[in-house]
């Protein structure tokens, strides 16, 4: 375009039925001020930042001046949030539409934070810049660790306060997406009892994420297969790193595979499958152990949605889509196993390797161990320090030990490859709170740069990261927030 920055617009999701989107227009902030812009996502995009200057990419990110070839749009979609459903759609985000990259990816320019949408019912469609700021870290620690993730290309301030418990600096976020496409964009088109429109939200969604089934004899049975097989692949990615997603909501379950929409996220420390950090998920609904039941009851959502693409005889789409279902919890656990051997080094399977994982699993949750330092400590030799003197564990390593010598490899070269899969470095809550809060309170992204820089690498484990990779001492009263 005419700034040179290199945007190449399309608009695909704008030529769905006119029911899937409101125009929108980014609202006029006072005073934008760039807090970070994602120089090497920007590369990868092919946008050039160093076109414009810090004053024009401050007007761009904060939604002041929509690029040419943009259509902004607010997404309708529905949702079940802690499994009540509702018609929701993007009240505080606004979609550009979809860029073109080099390599001939089509992905979503999204702004979250510019103000009130048709569907922001009593929101303010505004953002505060913490949680902006760590969506931007979180989702950047995800892609880092190699998990499919939504991105962050930039956080504006926009010169305004927005008004939670307390007044706080307003900000948007610029989201980067395979697409913005969720469970929930399925809920709302079944919702509208107009299967042509649901049709046509499916064709679109296989020819933007599954185009190899566009000629499938059971396109639609074969997409939510896929679905759901990305799915069990994402969460057990989940599972393996700790990350507790907090608000696996249906309208947060992307169709892409991605992970999207980090509000109260954050990841274990301790060993245990009822970890919950969100404050509002009184039951534990969203705990770390429930996260692949849950995936499963939103597939069995999403499945309720396109039942009447599944087949023509209602009581053979049941039937389908149940075997897709349960094929899902076998997925899972095949993908969750295939890791958890990557982190024990193992390559071969034995029938015996469940049990030797859920038994270091068990010393881990009784002896409250650290589940990222306990991985990374056997990627690193012997593990010295006082919990592995633990008779429980010594038994546990001696069954681990045996079984790595019938492979028959080094423990060297065994190390090797597990430090590539085990982190050293994960976004601890302490230190992500201390990097937000000297963002937000002191005007002072230092932190925060240090700790993305950290994060940027997480298998590496250099000296000066050691006190990134601390864990909390007594974390019980760790409360996350939804990103208001
Ligand atoms: P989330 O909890 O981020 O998944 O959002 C759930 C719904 O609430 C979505 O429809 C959002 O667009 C909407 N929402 C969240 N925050 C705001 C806000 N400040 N103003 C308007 N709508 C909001
Ligand atoms: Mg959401
Ligand atoms: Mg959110």
């Amino acid at each position: 375009d005419e700034r040179g920055l290199g945007w190449r617009f399309d608009n695909s999701y704008a030529r769905l039925p006119e029911d899937f989107f409101v125009p929108a227009t980014p609202a006029a902030v006072r005073e934008p001020r760039v807090s970070i812009l994602n120089d090497r996502l920007a590369d990868e995009l092919g946008l050039d930042l160093g076109a414009i200057t810090t004053e024009a990419a401050a007007a761009l990110f904060a939604g002041q001046d929509p690029p040419a070839g943009s259509r902004p749009i607010a997404q309708a979609y529905a949702g079940h949030q802690f499994g009540h459903l509702t018609m929701l759609g993007d009240g505080r985000a606004i979609l550009l539409g979809e860029h073109r990259t080099p390599d001939g990816r089509l992905v979503d320019i999204q702004f979250k934070g510019t103000g009130r949408t048709r569907f922001s019912r009593g929101g303010d469609g505004r953002a505060a810049l913490g949680p902006m700021l760590r969506e931007y870290l979180i989702s950047e620690a995800m892609a880092a660790l190699g998990i499919p993730t939504t991105r962050s290309l930039a956080v504006v301030t926009t010169g305004e306060p927005v008004y939670r418990e307390t007044a706080r600096h307003g900000a948007v976020l610029t989201r980067v997406a395979a697409s913005h496409l969720r469970v929930g964009t399925f809920q709302y088109a079944a919702a509208l009892e107009d299967e042509p429109a649901l049709r046509a939200l499916a064709d679109y969604a296989v020819d933007r994420h599954y185009p190899e089934l566009a000629d499938a004899s059971r396109k639609y049975l074969e997409f939510f297969r896929a679905v759901a097989d990305r799915q069990a692949s994402l969460v057990a990615r989940w599972q393996l790193a700790g990350f507790v997603h907090g608000v696996m909501n249906t309208d947060n379950m992307a169709i892409s595979g991605e992970t999207i929409d980090y509000g109260p996220c954050a990841f274990m420390n301790a060993y245990d499958p009822g970890t919950v950090f969100s404050s509002i998920d009184l039951h534990g609904r969203y705990a770390y152990g429930n996260q692949p039941k849950i995936a499963r009851w939103n597939l069995a959502r999403f499945a309720e949605a396109l039942l009447p693409l599944l087949d023509p005889d209602p009581e053979e789409a049941v039937a389908v889509a149940t075997e897709v279902l349960d094929d899902f919890a076998v997925r899972f656990e095949e993908n969750w196993l295939a890791g958890m051997r990557k982190k024990l080094g193992l390559r071969t399977d034995e029938a015996g390797d469940a049990e030797l994982v859920q038994s270091l699993l068990g010393w881990m949750q009784g002896s409250r161990a650290d589940f990222t330092n306990t991985f990374r400590d056997l990627s690193d030799g012997t593990p010295a320090g006082d919990r592995y003197q633990d008779p429980g564990f010594q038994a546990w390593y001696a069954r681990w030990q045996e079984r790595l010598c019938r492979e028959g490899r080094s423990l060297a070269s065994t190390n090797a490859v597990m430090r590539a899969v085990n982190p050293a470095v994960i976004p601890r809550n302490p230190r992500v709170e201390e990097a937000l809060s000297a963002a937000e309170d002191r005007d002072d992204m230092a932190p925060l740069h240090r700790l993305l820089t950290a994060l940027a690498s997480p298998y590496e484990a250099r000296a000066e990261l050691a006190e990134y990779r601390e864990p909390p001492a007594d974390e019980c009263g760790y409360r996350t927030f939804c990103g208001t």
